[in-house]
């Protein structure tokens, strides 16, 4: 008989069922009826804890987060909410911080501790900062590669068309490591949609790459933008390779309107990224997954310039879906959880995702009865695996 490198006793799945799940390679190589003696190097007794998939972090800004630096203070806007003045006051705030690879890594051990085993990181790139922020966190990036999996977005955190050299920096991005093209705002930041995705699709079609564009825009300008991001998304035949990261002004619409612009996106293959934010109208999640829809989530600012909350925990956040979202019903529950694991891989385009054979042994164990419960009670005592190693426990990424 084959030793598996790994057999994990006593795994509860998803569906209630307790298995033993046998690891080779990396990856999920058996499951079979617990008890079944399979024979392996190592055994694990996870002694019926809850196993679900990696969560997927699938949208965050490592490069601008103070979590694990000096407390910093927010800062209101002085006449409203502004894009502008907010990038002015993170630019001061971040001439302050300890340097960003340090904060970068303390982000990341956060999120692992939490459970993230992948994870979609916009890095600022434009004329502001050039390529700097890119580089570091590509640096990062490899110092984690065993840990986490992580795509990076290059940001043009300033504008496109607003922040001299952008579009070549933009380029030259894609060729450094990055492996998607972002946006922001078109039309209120860059004040020319067409001119600003002129770009982002430019550059993602020469590099072959997908693109995530941060989409501010309340109302009909931000419907307008997302049909055009469609539009483009379909003449380009890009489908599945484009998210829209925000998109309050789904929010915005009426249940009729949302529809139709829900049929647009899933026909377009665009998907939706929302972190459920406090005081925004935001996406319509079970309306958009009725008609099909990729929704996926992220904690976006982590104690950072633009608010002082986020604690990098996805369970915490499908929690935060849930509850925005009114969902009450184990269904509804299921569907939180979703967001932030199989429709965040499908968003990410994550291979060998999940807990079925063939799949990449990344998965979390969970004090909890089912998954249900474990989004409404958040269960802290956690561990990770990554290829089948345990790489976090209660909190604490572990090393060596
Ligand atoms: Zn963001």
């Amino acid at each position: 008989m084959t030793a598996f490198d790994t057999v994990f006793t006593g795994a509860r799945l998803i569906d209630g069922s307790v298995s033993d799940i046998g690891v080779s390679g990396g990856r999920i190589a058996s499951i079979s009826a617990a008890g079944s003696g399979q024979a392996a190097l190592d055994i694990v007794d996870l002694g019926g804890a809850l196993v679900v998939p990696g969560f997927v972090e699938g949208h965050i800004h490592l490069d601008t987060s103070f979590y694990g630096d000096s407390w910093v203070p927010h800062r209101p806007c002085t006449n409203g909410f502004d894009v502008h003045e907010r990038v002015a006051f993170q630019a001061q705030n971040i001439a302050k911080a300890a340097p960003m690879d340090v904060r970068a890594r303390k982000q990341l051990d956060l999120c692992i501790a939490n459970g993230c085993t992948s994870m979609r990181s916009h890095v600022m790139v434009d004329g502001s900062v050039g390529l700097k922020s890119l580089e570091t966190v590509l640096a990062v990036r490899e110092e984690y590669r065993d840990l986490i999996d992580i795509q990076l977005v290059a940001f043009p955190q300033s504008g496109i068309l607003k922040s001299p050299g952008t579009p070549d920096l933009l380029d030259e991005a894609m060729s450094l490591g990055a492996d998607l093209v972002g946006g922001l705002d078109p039309a209120s930041f860059d004040r020319d949609v067409e001119r600003h995705l002129d770009v982002v699709f430019g550059v993602a079609e020469k590099h072959g790459a997908g693109v995530d564009i941060h989409l501010h825009d309340a109302g009909t300008l931000g419907l307008f933008t997302i049909e055009q991001i469609c539009a483009r998304t379909r003449v380009l035949s890009m489908g599945g390779h484009v998210a829209i990261s925000h998109a309050y002004a789904l929010g915005d619409l009426t249940p009729d309107a949302a529809k139709r612009a829900a049929v647009m996106l899933f026909e377009s293959g665009v998907s939706i990224m929302t972190n459920a934010p406090g005081n925004h109208a935001f996406p319509p999640v079970a309306l958009l997954r009725a008609e099909g829809v990729t929704v996926f989530s992220g904690s976006d600012n982590i104690r950072d310039s633009w608010w002082p909350y986020g604690d990098g925990d996805m369970l915490s956040r499908a929690m935060m879906i849930g509850y925005r979202s009114g969902f009450y019903t184990d269904d509804e529950l299921r569907a939180a959880f979703d967001v932030v694991t199989v429709a965040g891989a499908k968003a990410l385009r994550l291979e060998g995702y999940g807990l079925e054979v063939g799949d990449k042994a990344d998965f979390v164990t969970l004090k909890a009865e089912h998954i249900p419960v474990a989004v409404v009670s958040v269960p802290k005592e956690r561990s990770v695996y990554k290829a089948g190693r345990l790489i976090a426990r209660d909190g604490a990424v572990l090393r060596g």
